[in-house]
């Protein structure tokens, strides 16, 4: 891990589709933090079409080897993904600071499913939320604890309420609460339960629109906040009240705006999209870049770095799970997935 940012990778399970086509993965899981990507296998004839110019990986040998912090192989469960992912960095919120956790990869790649979940099996928002009502529990007699959340999206570069959806909403910096969203809707989900139907119904209200690569591409970055303020039980004292917020994101689809046909409206969307993705990547780099302790963080470049300003960065844990599909079907949003995280470890 360099600095405070983590990079995990998700190998999703190929999909019947994609086992039908018969052909072999080029991801090949090879330890907890191994993996080899291989497109030229020999069973790929025909449809390997070779990288452009200068996207040609570097190989050492044979084989392209990466190596994150974590990589989770197609078995995976949820709640392995979430054991050595978010719940790792929930004692960095329950003292105060605040932390991130972020899905990238290309639609279809698993994204959704890791943050989000299915109804048989929740995502990380959700065992997050249980974990953290766990925790708060078991030491309810020294603190004082008040759990809201936020569901929000990042669509086109303008900010939308999923949770009570009304026009594009502003941001603006507090000097003492950080990144504040005006008139953003905040909730008390009173079980796990209701959390998870307050999640399926802002899911409900994101911004979708079928494009020619994927019916069901999101095009929009979905930001789920968790803010925790905590009070100790002092009798007679008036105590400091600690806020701090933890960020899960389902962003947007990685793949480039020329994979999709873009034209007109949807040209404009995978422009912004790139923006706020490109924006992110680089404040990544840039916080990963510890070497060259960069003083400058491009945070105003998108909406999405403007929001997460302050959940970046400074002490914030950030965590970057890469979602990818082992198919050769898609091994170039692979490699650009695989060749991000590579480097914002
Ligand atoms: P994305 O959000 O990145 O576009 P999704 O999360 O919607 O991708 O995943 C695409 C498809 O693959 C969905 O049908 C999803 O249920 C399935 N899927 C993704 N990851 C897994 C996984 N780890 N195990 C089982 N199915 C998965
Ligand atoms: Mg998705």
């Amino acid at each position: 891990m360099a600095g405070n940012v983590a990079v995990v990778v998700r190998v999703r399970p190929q999909t019947q589709q994609e086992q039908e086509g018969s052909r072999h993965a080029v991801v090949q899981v090879i330890d907890d933090s191994m993996l080899v990507f291989d497109p030229e296998e020999p069973c790929l004839s025909g449809v390997f079409t070779g990288f452009r110019g200068h996207d040609a990986p570097k190989r050492k040998g044979k084989d392209l080897k990466f190596v994150f912090d974590q990589v989770f192989g197609e078995s995976a469960t949820q709640e392995e993904v979430f054991q050595h992912t978010t719940k790792e960095i929930l004692d960095g919120v329950l003292n105060g600071y605040n932390c991130s956790v972020f899905a990238y990869g290309a639609t279809g790649a698993g994204k959704t499913y890791t943050m989000l979940g299915s109804e048989k099996s929740p995502g990380i928002m959700y065992l997050t939320m249980v974990e953290l009502y766990k925790r708060i529990e078991a030491r309810k007699e020294e603190k004082s604890c008040e759990v809201l959340i936020s569901y929000q999206e990042v669509y086109n570069e303008q900010i939308h309420d999923l949770l009570e959806p009304k026009g594009p909403l502003a941001i603006r910096e507090d000097p003492e609460k950080g990144v504040v969203v005006q008139g953003l809707s905040f909730h008390q989900p009173k079980s796990a339960e209701q959390l998870l139907e307050m999640l399926a119904s802002g899911n409900r209200n994101r911004t979708q629109h079928p494009t020619d690569a994927n019916a069901t591409s999101s095009r929009s970055h979905a930001v789920f906040q968790i803010y925790v303020k905590q009070q100790d039980r002092v009798v007679g004292i008036t105590q400091d009240l600690q806020v701090a917020k933890m960020s899960l994101i389902d962003l947007a689809g990685s793949e480039r705006a020329s994979a999709t046909n873009t034209k007109g409206e949807r040209l404009r969307e995978g422009a912004n999209i790139n923006r706020s993705l490109l924006a992110l990547i680089n404040v990544i780099n840039a916080l990963a870049d510890a070497k060259s302790r960069k003083s400058h963080i491009p945070y105003r470049d998108s909406k999405l770095t403007r929001l997460l300003k302050d959940s970046l960065g400074g002490n914030c844990r950030t965590i970057m799970i890469a979602a990818i599909s082992p198919s050769a079907l898609a091994y170039e949003d692979t490699y650009n997935t695989l060749k991000y995280a590579n480097r914002a470890k």
